[in-house]
C-alpha cells in the first residue's frame, strides 16, 4: 500500500511514468489489492486523458502467406493454421469497409497487412485507398505495413496516414524466443522512421506468450524509449498451428493488472483494448476500461472475430464513456 502511495504522488499528481522498480513492485501486490491500483490507475487515466474512448475498427487487407515466423501468428506461411489466406484487396474494397466502420461507430480506420513489408505495388495500392478514404469519411487512417524504408515512411505520411501500427510485441530479451526471422532492432528502426517522417506512432504487444513479469516491465521501458502515442495491448489467442497453440490462457485479472501497469507507464497516452481480450478477459472486460484502457478495437480482429460492436457501444455507454472523436493531421491537405 504504501508503495502504491508513492506512485500516486508521482504519477498522478506529477504526470510522471513509474520507474521499472514501482513497476517491479506492483506485479508483486497481492490480489486483494488490485482494485486499489484499478482506481489509481483510472484516476490517472482521467487526470490525463479524459473519459473518452478512441474507438477503432481494422481491415486485413492482405491475409496470410507472410514470409516471417512470429510464433503467435497464424497468418505466418510456415504453420499449418487454418484461416482463409486473401491477396490484396482492392482500393474500393477498403473504402467500403471503412464506410460500414463508420457507420458501426469508429473514428480511426486502420489498414493491415500481412508482410514483412510492403513491396511499391502494394504501397501504391495502400496508398489509392488512404486517399480514398480521407476524402469520402471523417475517419483518421491508419496503417499496418511492416517494415518500412525512410522513402516508404514519407509516402505514406504525405498521403495522409496518421498513425502507424509496428507492435514491438514483447521484450527484446524475450523477442529470439518469438520472432527469428527479423529482429527487435529492425523493427525498432522502422518505429523511429515512423515518427521521423511526421507520423504518429502506435507500437504495443502481445501478454501470455510465457513471458516473466520481469520482462512486461522490461517491455514497457522499452517501448517508453520509443514514445508512441498510442499503446496495443494483446492477450494471446493460442491459434492452433502456431508454435504458441497450445498456451493457456492469461488469468483474466493477470490481464487486468497488466492494463493497470501500462496505463502507469503511459499516463499520457492511449492504451487500447486490441485482440483477445474477449478472451481471455470475459466478464472482466468492463474492468479494464476502469483500470486505465481508453482505446477500443470494435468489430473483428485479423483473423479472429470479436463480439459484435453493439456489446462494446453499450458497454461504453453503461460506464459513461463517451466515444472521441478524431484528429486529422492538419498539415495534410485532403487529396
Ligand atoms: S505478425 Fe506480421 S510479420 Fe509476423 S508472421 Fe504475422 S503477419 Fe507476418
Amino acid at each position: 500500500m504504501d508503495s502504491l502511495r508513492a506512485i500516486e504522488a508521482q504519477v498522478l499528481e506529477g504526470g510522471e511514468p513509474i520507474t521499472p522498480e514501482q513497476a517491479l513492485q506492483i506485479t508483486t501486490l497481492p490480489d486483494e489489492e488490485l482494485l486499489t491500483l484499478v482506481d489509481l490507475a483510472h484516476r490517472v487515466r482521467l487526470r490525463y486523458c479524459g473519459d473518452a474512448v478512441e474507438v477503432e475498427s481494422l481491415i486485413s487487407a492482405k491475409t496470410g502467406g507472410c514470409p516471417e515466423d512470429c510464433a503467435f501468428c497464424s497468418q505466418a506461411a510456415r504453420f499449418q493454421s487454418p484461416i482463409e489466406n486473401h491477396a490484396l484487396l482492392p482500393p474500393e474494397q477498403v473504402l467500403a469497409s471503412a464506410k460500414s466502420s463508420e457507420e458501426l461507430g469508429a473514428s480511426q480506420f486502420c489498414i493491415v497487412v500481412a508482410v514483412r513489408g510492403p513491396d511499391e505495388r502494394l504501397l501504391d495500392n495502400v496508398i489509392e485507398g488512404v486517399e480514398a478514404i480521407r476524402r469520402e469519411t471523417s475517419l483518421d487512417v491508419h496503417c499496418s505495413l511492416g517494415i518500412l524504408t525512410r522513402e516508404q515512411a514519407r509516402k505514406l505520411a504525405r498521403a495522409g496516414v496518421a498513425r502507424y501500427n509496428h507492435n514491438m510485441e514483447t521484450a527484446r530479451s524475450y523477442f529470439p524466443q518469438i520472432v527469428t526471422t527479423h529482429s527487435w532492432d529492425e523493427r525498432a528502426a522502422t518505429c523511429r522512421l515512423v515518427q521521423e517522417e511526421g507520423m504518429e506512432l502506435c507500437s504495443g504487444g502481445i501478454f501470455g506468450m510465457g513471458e516473466s513479469w520481469q520482462q512486461r516491465v522490461e517491455f514497457a521501458s522499452e517501448l517508453r524509449e520509443l514514445g508512441p502515442v498510442e499503446v496495443p495491448l494483446n492477450f494471446l489467442n493460442p491459434r492452433p498451428g502456431t508454435p504458441l497453440g497450445d498456451r493457456p490462457l492469461l488469468p483474466p485479472r493477470e490481464a487486468i493488472r497488466i492494463c493497470a501497469l501500462f496505463r502507469l507507464f503511459f499516463p499520457h497516452e492511449t492504451v487500447r483494448y486490441s485482440g483477445g481480450r474477449e478472451l481471455v478477459l470475459r466478464d472482466l472486460q468492463a474492468l479494464g476500461l476502469l483500470a486505465g484502457v481508453n482505446g477500443l478495437v470494435i468489430g473483428n480482429y485479423l483473423t479472429t472475430t470479436g463480439r459484435p460492436p453493439e456489446d462494446d457501444l453499450r458497454m461504453l455507454d453503461d460506464l459513461g464513456m463517451p466515444r472521441a472523436q478524431g484528429h486529422r493531421p492538419a498539415s495534410v491537405p485532403l487529396p
